[in-house]
């Protein structure tokens, strides 16, 4: 047991794709074809409480995890592909402060998704 949250620790650390629960699974069994899905609902949750995995709903109905971050970021999700871009922008991170500030608050965290399509010229780029 002890190994095989091992093996889905390293899964979650090795994984830059935000991936969900079947994800993480597949990935873990190709290491240690032992590992059930249970271990890993139950794993996963069990590192979500203890602040080592962040959980993330994409709006797809669909929990989705990744190593805690040492740094702040948010995410931009495209719709079509599903690919997670993460991003920091100074702006939005003040813009947010002062808001919170400006309606007698202290901000202590947020959360900020971005749900996009990428825009025509990105995948036909123009001539000339
Ligand atoms: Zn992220």
């Amino acid at each position: 047991m002890t190994e095989q949250r091992r093996v889905i620790a390293r899964v979650l650390s090795d994984s830059a794709d935000h991936p969900d629960v079947e994800q993480v699974y597949r990935r873990a069994a190709e290491l240690d074809p032992h590992i059930s899905i249970a271990t890993v609902y139950r794993t996963v949750r069990l590192f979500e409480e203890a602040n080592i995995i962040a959980r993330h709903d994409f709006g797809d109905g669909r929990s989705r995890y990744e190593e805690m971050p040492s740094d702040h970021h948010d995410h931009l999700i495209d719709l079509q592909s599903g690919r997670v871009i993460e991003f920091h922008n100074d702006q939005i991170e003040k813009l947010q402060e002062l808001i919170a500030d400006q309606l007698g608050f202290e901000l202590v965290g947020h959360r900020l998704e971005l749900y996009a399509v990428p825009r025509r010229g990105k995948i036909a780029p123009e001539q000339g």
